[in-house]
């Protein structure tokens, strides 16, 4: 069979005998398989999450005079086609042939031509040229990175993507909550697609595998490696991003006492202040526009960060 037949084909997704113990980087590939893709907008919901999540990311780009941005994780389109929309010079990579072939039609089908680029984070500069004013890694892509070399290698490859005052914006789920408060809680997890359940199946420090459940009976899954949110500061600052603010919930239909996401936005633009009096992680301010603070376990969360391994 050749290979572009093999493309074509309806493939379920495979994790063996013991699901759980796949906890590497490469499964990505393997998760979304075409099913799955064609099913991701019904996830999203992309009316419902235009409404919920606003503007926030046009105006964080244009407040800080963005042109060029690199969105890294594509997915089916939806933030590269609104930016687009919004006057930004976009660029729309994804190391998923499914997602990105999806999000082209999902740009023709507005009138848009997405300039897409197939490629993997941890070599991105082998396959995207040029120097952007942003990159976005949105819709809890990061955590699909199960080593925490993996995660310093990406983390890199975008700041050498970012002109020298460039910004980097990726969010991530609130794992905190779901690692210290468990999911016996019943506590559901959803996308913005009303008909859709999102829900973690197992937890642990080193995995989260989420279900997947559409209302015609297809399930799906993904073994994702649950971020603290400290953590993820910390990388950031360590790859050389200057300064950190952290966002809390603002994109989800559903919402109980902690957010649910958290969104960082990291520039590269040197800062002789920070330079000279470098604060701790948990030192960090939280933006004005998140949630109260005994109700965003940011300042605090640095108690559970994994082993640095060699
Ligand atoms: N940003 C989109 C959204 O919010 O709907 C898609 C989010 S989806 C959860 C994660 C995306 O990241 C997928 O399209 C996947 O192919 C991509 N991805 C995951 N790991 C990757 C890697 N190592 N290199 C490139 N893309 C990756």
């Amino acid at each position: 069979m050749s290979s572009d037949q093999s493309f074509l084909q309806y493939k379920s997704q495979e994790y063996g005998d013991e699901p759980t113990s796949v906890r590497h980087t490469d499964q990505y590939t393997d998760e979304y398989v075409r099913g799955f893709v064609e099913k991701w907008d019904e996830l999203i919901d992309w009316d419902q999450r235009w409404a919920s999540e606003g503007d926030f990311f046009i105006e964080q780009l244009r407040s800080r005079g963005v042109k060029r941005v690199l969105d890294v994780a594509t997915g089916t389109g939806f933030h590269s086609v609104r930016l687009i929309e919004a006057g930004f010079n976009v660029v729309s990579a994804d190391g998923s042939p499914y997602m990105l072939s999806r999000a082209f039609e999902n740009g023709r089908s507005r009138g848009q031509v997405l300039r897409t680029v197939h490629a993997d984070w941890r070599w991105l500069n082998r396959d995207v040229y040029g120097r952007f004013d942003a990159v976005i890694c949105l819709g809890n892509s990061f955590t699909h990175l199960f080593s925490e070399h993996d995660r310093r290698k990406t983390l890199a490859e975008f700041y050498s993507a970012l002109v020298h005052d460039g910004i980097l914006i990726l969010d991530q789920r609130n794992y905190d909550a779901i690692l210290d408060n468990g999911f016996s809680s019943k506590h559901k997890y959803y996308y913005c697609g009303e008909k859709v359940s999102a829900e973690p199946e197992h937890v642990d420090e080193g995995l989260a595998r989420f279900q997947y459940q559409f209302d015609d009976g297809s399930a799906y899954h993904l073994n994702m490696f649950p971020l603290r949110t400290n953590y993820t500061r910390r990388l950031m600052r360590e790859v050389g991003f200057q300064s950190i603010q952290t966002y809390g919930d603002f994109q989800e239909t559903y919402h109980e006492d902690d957010p649910d996401f958290f969104v960082h936005v990291a520039s590269k633009k040197y800062d002789p202040a920070i330079a000279e009096d470098p604060p701790e992680v948990d030192e960090v301010p939280v933006t004005d526009e998140t949630p109260p603070a005994e109700k965003v376990p940011v300042a605090n969360q640095l108690n559970g960060v994994p082993e640095v391994k060699s």
